[in-house]
């Protein structure tokens, strides 16, 4: 794939889901893959740089972390953005309305560019796969698609499925908003978690009912989330992926691991 990079500093203010604090977000044109930027420390994105995913995405080296980098990471994914500097003002990427959508806006309206050279693709030649309970990812030789099913015992949410062929990102994907289960919203913020959190960048189910007065973007909100989601975390290999992506019941732990797998099969555990 032809590679690109932002034309100009995009800037991006917004409260981060997790501490609620209020970030900066610089995204800078440069020609050297996806890199953070925190405290003066660059970290490259790329799967072995994940340091956590029990909520969210994290990236991190050397004691300095950002949280949260998968929503745009998704956004970047979509745009075809393959290089760009990310400097962050503090430890979490802004929630913004829970969707890769804001993050797309700004960066369109920035302006997209060309770095006139190409990016080659990763192409899976044996069935990888990874397996937790009844969660389960696999990555597969053929034509790039991602086929993701959920089944939520929620009424709400229940089971829904969608295939994603490369198509449409910014208008049926990236608006999907996260999720949550109300008791495990009261459960976070027990914890200190979730405080810049709430029905305005997240959409909340209790049982049968979403919380948020004005309801659903999609009727399939849950699963296109699903899809925004592994679209950012397998983004971090930072190439495009020729392969059949089946995921059921996943979440970004599943999803990284396979990114990990893929890195080390294909790109070499100490590649960038
Ligand atoms: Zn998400």
């Amino acid at each position: 794939m032809e590679r690109k990079s932002v034309v100009q500093p995009v800037i991006i203010k917004g409260i981060g889901l997790h501490r609620g604090n209020l970030i900066k977000l610089t995204i800078r044109p440069h020609n050297k893959g996806i890199i953070f930027v925190r405290k003066g420390l660059k970290i490259p994105v790329k799967p072995d740089n994940i340091v956590d995913t029990r909520l969210n995405t994290t990236l991190g080296l050397r004691g300095v972390s950002i949280s949260t980098i998968e929503h745009l990471m998704s956004a970047l994914f979509g745009l075809g953005i393959t290089d760009c500097e990310v400097e962050v003002s503090g430890d979490e990427i802004p929630a913004m309305d829970g969707s890769a959508l804001p993050f797309v806006e700004h960066i369109e309206q920035a302006g997209i560019i060309s770095l006139e050279s190409e990016l080659s693709s990763i192409v899976i030649e044996s069935s990888l796969n990874v397996r937790r309970g009844d969660s389960w990812i696999e990555a597969s030789p053929g034509n790039f698609r991602v086929s993701y099913e959920i089944d939520f015992p929620e009424v709400a949410i229940g089971r829904q499925c969608l295939e994603y062929t490369g198509n449409g990102y910014v208008h049926e994907i990236a608006p999907a908003r996260t999720f949550g289960r109300l008791t495990d919203v009261e459960k976070m913020r027990a914890q200190g978690l979730a405080l810049g959190g709430g029905l305005h960048n997240a959409v909340v189910v209790d049982a049968e009912k979403v919380l948020n007065p004005e309801g659903l973007r999609f009727a399939d909100e849950f699963v296109r989330h699903k899809v925004l989601d592994i679209l950012g975390d397998l983004w971090t290999l930072g190439a495009p992926l020729e392969a059949e992506i089946r995921a059921y019941k996943a979440n970004h732990e599943l999803h990284i691991e396979l990114a990990k797998m893929i890195q080390s099969e294909y790109l070499g555990s100490n590649s960038k």
